[in-house]
């Protein structure tokens, strides 16, 4: 028995309509541990005809529960979050087996997950509507907003847990049934989820989670279902570049989370001790795996060196180790993959003229350590490709718009950094940075009650927030006429 199979929320089946199945046909494929090569479980292998099914039973509870009172909707999400909440432990553990994910950041994950499951609780109560101001006095002009329908949700593999509840607590607020499907390196946390949705009370059929390692296949009966009429996927920008074009005979609704290339500015004019603090939280968290970790290090002439001492210095004291071990900062990256992605941007990077200030190379297993590069210029794949790993770059830059136009020089623009004292340098860089989030002087900016979004090939939609319920809803215009006077 794997280590993680004694969890009391560990299932090895998919969940569609209110059971646990396998696939039709049997097969199934393995979860693999990054950090241990250990094989954690083995899960069904769904394809299309599933997937077919899930959306069906989705659709067929649609109506029941959209037309359930908002209040009700919303005590069925508290009671997940409560659930969630109370199983915190152990669903970081599951997470840190399947995903690698040093276990301290899984439970922050957990309380971040959770985060937003009770915000939509508590925003599916004011889905208000709008009365406009007629423009004849016979008629009355209202606005509903109401569900838009199955929402289907792709989720990546480096946030197991609230990549999905992000997306789907919104949905299931809006009143929408969802059918999720998981990355196939981390279906655990997923199913683990689905078993608590289940104890909270949603209906059969309103959330169903498809395990396959057959992405595509299952990726297009999401797009091209009929009854699907919202997909939202968090992931890679070529695969959500396939799903726009899948989405597109059928106008299903998308909203995409995708790559990013994070720009970090430090001014000649920043606390460069925050700015290193910040640095090193926003670069080095899950091991520089993250769709907003920083992957360009911008640094001012006048304090260059200074920055890149202090830095150097903050990321040596990194502790690399087990990732079950409260004390270990830095994990395993999530394959073999990733490993040789970042080895081979080191060193193209060196070639480049790169000087590698700290680490480099790999440690046992998929962990890589922790590394410095200075000297970093545009012409570098690490300037304009995500690095996804433990891998910080720091380039040079000289005045204010040589670093906004360094920053903007990307077809990326999700998250980017700057730190500065002058209020009006704030002002001025953080308006003309085309990204659509920025930390000012604050490296950790995710929380639910912001929208997370990105621009350009970050993608386009916002998760979290006020905002966030907009993605399922439609507006539904009534015209009211004859209503003569009294
Ligand atoms: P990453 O590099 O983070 O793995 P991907 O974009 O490859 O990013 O994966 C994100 C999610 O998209 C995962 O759930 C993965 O299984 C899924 N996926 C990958 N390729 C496709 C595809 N062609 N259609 C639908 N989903 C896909």
């Amino acid at each position: 028995m794997s280590s993680v199979a004694a969890l009391p929320l560990f299932r090895a089946q998919a969940f569609v309509q209110g059971e646990w199945i396998g696939a039709d046909d049997g097969a199934t494929f393995p979860v693999i541990s990054p950090s241990t090569g250990e094989r954690l479980a083995s899960v069904p292998d769904l394809g299309r005809r599933e997937t077919r099914r899930a959306i069906e039973a989705a659709a067929s509870v649609w109506p029941a529960w959209r037309d359930r009172p908002a209040k009700d909707r919303a005590a069925v999400l508290h009671a997940w979050c409560a659930l969630i909440t109370a199983h915190r432990e152990e669903l970081a553990q599951l997470m840190t087996h399947e995903s690698g994910k040093v276990i301290t950041e899984s439970q922050g994950e957990v309380t971040y997950g959770a985060a937003f499951v009770q915000w939509f609780a508590e925003e599916a109560t004011r889905a208000y509507g709008d009365v406009i101001p007629s423009p004849s006095r016979d008629r009355r002009l209202v606005v509903l907003r109401q569900a838009i329908g199955v929402v289907a949700a792709i989720t990546p593999w480096n946030f197991p847990l609230a990549m999905i509840t992000r997306k789907v607590a919104p949905a299931l607020a809006a009143g929408c049934p969802v059918v999720i499907k998981p990355a196939a390196e981390t279906p655990l946390t997923a199913l683990a989820l689905a078993e608590l949705a289940h104890r909270a009370g949603f209906p059969s059929g309103v959330f169903n989670v498809i395990t396959t390692s057959q992405a595509s296949e299952v990726g297009r009966e999401l797009c091209e279902h009929p009854l699907v009429r919202k997909l939202s996927f968090t992931g890679s920008t070529a695969v959500g570049r396939t799903l726009m074009s899948q989405c597109a005979p059928m106008l299903t609704r998308l909203s995409l989370e995708l790559g990013g290339n994070a720009p970090f500015l430090v001014f000649d004019d920043a606390d460069v001790d925050a700015a290193v603090r910040g640095a090193i939280a926003a670069k080095y968290r899950h091991a520089g795996q993250t769709c907003v970790c920083v992957n360009r290090l911008l640094v001012h002439d006048a304090v260059y060196d200074r920055f890149v001492d202090t830095f150097t210095a903050a990321v040596a004291g990194l502790r690399l180790g087990d990732v079950r071990d409260p004390a270990t900062q830095v994990g395993p990256l999530v394959s073999e993959r990733a490993v040789a992605k970042v080895e081979a941007h080191v060193a193209d990077a060196l070639t480049h003229g790169a000087r590698l200030a700290l680490g480099g190379g790999r440690l046992d297993g998929l962990a890589y350590r922790p590394t410095v590069l200075t000297e970093a210029t545009p012409a570098m794949r690490i300037a304009q490709e995500e690095v996804f790993g433990p891998v910080a770059a720091v380039f040079r830059f000289g005045n204010e718009a040589e670093a906004i136009a360094m920053a903007n020089d990307t077809p990326f623009g999700l998250a980017a950094y700057l730190y500065s004292r002058d209020v009006g340098r704030c002002w001025r860089v953080a308006e003309a940075l085309e990204y659509g989030m920025v930390g000012v002087n604050e490296g950790l900016i995710s929380t639910e009650v912001a929208p997370f979004g990105g621009i350009k090939a970050s993608g386009m939609g916002r998760e979290g927030s006020k905002y966030g319920l907009d993605a399922y809803l439609e507006l539904k215009y009534l015209c009211f006429g004859g209503i003569g006077s009294a």
